[in-house]
């Protein structure tokens, strides 16, 4: 019977090299969908842009690999942009987003002079003109808007509803305000109007509606304004399996209902077509990742079986968030026939929630036991980039698998040690005996104190 193999790698293997739990990323399908956002949707639509949604999952490594393909980055705090930057990612091809930005995510973002500026309100407006004056520069400007439009998936993860902390509502005055108040001033640039409607999304139609609203709202600005945007930013949220077993869906599927939409609704209302931007984050990264555990414990009780694995919400808390669903396979043995019909197979974590569950019933599965490691597919957006130290359980480490190069850690485990970078201990709590005979004991002194080390 196989072992799984991911991107040309050993599961079993990667999982005794790099210990558990793991995120493993295969290079070779990233790259393929950086391919494809270009075959389908750059090289189609004239002046067209794609930035890669970063929140879903970066690391230097993966801004390098986004720089090569050739897509923009969409950054939304100043931990992403230093990323990107310490990458060597052009800021010229980075987006900042960001529903609440500080004063000084937007001074560096003015200061490298990144492409553009996704602005989300009229405060953020304010602050970023008095900055732009203050410092001597200038942006290229979008205004984020809420198109109104109720997204089939989870609250949690929808946006362009209204109501939303995200954007300004396409109708009232706040709108037409922050457009009169960019062309006022030489330091800013508006180049358009950018809507998200949501995320995890399969039917095109959500995308689509967005954009009709749009254009209305597009003819309506050029009415009352003479405002006629140049560029238009279409945002993410195109869906990523939850299987392997399942194609993926293909990105043409939105992109094109998505700009004919457009087309058709430019040339209804006698406007020029703006240069359309996207932003695929879990669509490009999810379907490429993996997550490896080991199983601890097993657990049977009348209704449930539960596996509980050495990781859990602090390394992908999606479901805890919203219900995200995964599929799971056995690494050694991932061919053989389901064992348990009857129970619930729960996939658990190991920190202290009840809430801790990464699969609510992942049957069917192979029988598996304490020490088996479990894979869980299209893990790679959303779950690295969401890890948390909770229980002071170190985040896993990042291994990038695929043709032409052996498997390569592009970010280590962090240890038990790595946690108490920054910790500090105030002398004055240092001063009892059994904290000052511990440190004592740690310099190497007397006292009887023996010094503990992981
Ligand atoms: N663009 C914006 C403005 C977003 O808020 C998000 C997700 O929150 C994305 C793009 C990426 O979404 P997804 O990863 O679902 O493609």
């Amino acid at each position: 019977m196989s072992h799984l193999t991911w991107g040309g790698s050993s599961c079993l293997e990667l999982a005794e090299r790099f210990g558990t739990p793991l995120y493993v990323l295969d290079e070779d399908v990233i790259r393929a969908r950086c391919a494809e956002v270009r075959r389908s949707f750059l090289d189609r639509w004239h002046g067209s842009t794609a930035f890669y949604a970063s929140k879903a999952f970066l690391t230097r490594a993966m801004a390098r690999i986004v720089d090569q393909e050739g897509l923009g980055l969409d950054v939304v705090s100043l931990g992403e942009l230093h990323t990107a930057l310490r990458a060597g990612f052009p800021p010229g091809r980075i987006e900042l987003h960001g529903n609440a930005k500080s004063e000084e995510e937007l001074r560096a973002a003015l200061s490298v002079g990144v492409g553009r500026i996704v602005v989300d309100g009229s405060m953020e407006l304010d602050v970023l003109i008095d900055l732009a004056e203050r410092m001597g520069a200038r942006a290229r400007i979008l205004i984020r808007v809420a198109p109104g439009v109720e997204a089939d998936t989870h609250a949690h993860i929808a946006t362009g509803h209204e109501g939303s902390k995200f954007g300004v509502p396409l109708e009232g005055d706040v709108l037409p305000r922050m457009i009169h108040e960019a062309q006022a001033s030489g330091c800013v640039e508006l180049m358009g109007l950018h809507s998200h409607v949501g995320s995890q999304l399969f039917d095109p139609d959500d995308h689509v509606r967005a954009v009709e609203r749009l254009v209305e709202a597009m003819a309506r600005l050029r009415g009352e304004l003479g405002f006629e945007p140049r560029e238009l930013g279409l945002g993410g949220g195109f869906g990523a399996q939850i299987s392997p077993d399942v194609p993926h869906v293909p990105l043409a599927l939105f992109t094109d209902a998505m700009m004919e939409a457009l087309s058709r609704g430019c040339a209804a209302h006698g406007l020029a077509l703006p240069a359309a931007s996207i932003e695929p984050g879990r669509w490009i990264v999810s379907e490429a990742g993996l997550s490896l555990y080991r199983i601890e414990t097993v657990k049977e009780l009348p209704d449930v079986i539960y596996l509980a694995v050495d990781g859990g919400m602090s390394d992908n808390p999606r479901y805890a968030l919203y219900g995200a669903r995964y599929r799971a396979t056995l690494a050694e043995r991932p061919d053989a026939p389901a064992h348990e019909q009857g129970r619930r197979v729960c996939i658990a974590g190991k920190c202290c929630e009840s809430g801790d569950v990464l699969i609510e019933d992942a049957r069917p599965l192979p029988h598996a036991g304490r020490g088996d490691v479990l894979a869980i597919f299209n893990a790679g957006a959303y779950t690295f980039s969401m890890a948390s130290n909770y229980d002071r359980l170190g985040r896993p480490a990042v291994v990038l698998v695929g043709t032409g190069h052996e498997p390569e850690v592009i970010v280590e485990r962090q240890s038990p040690e790595d946690l108490l970078r920054g910790d500090v201990i105030p002398a004055r709590l240092a001063e009892d005996s059994e904290m000052s005979s511990t440190n004592e004991a740690e310099r190497g002194g007397g006292g009887g104190c023996v010094r503990h080390a992981l």
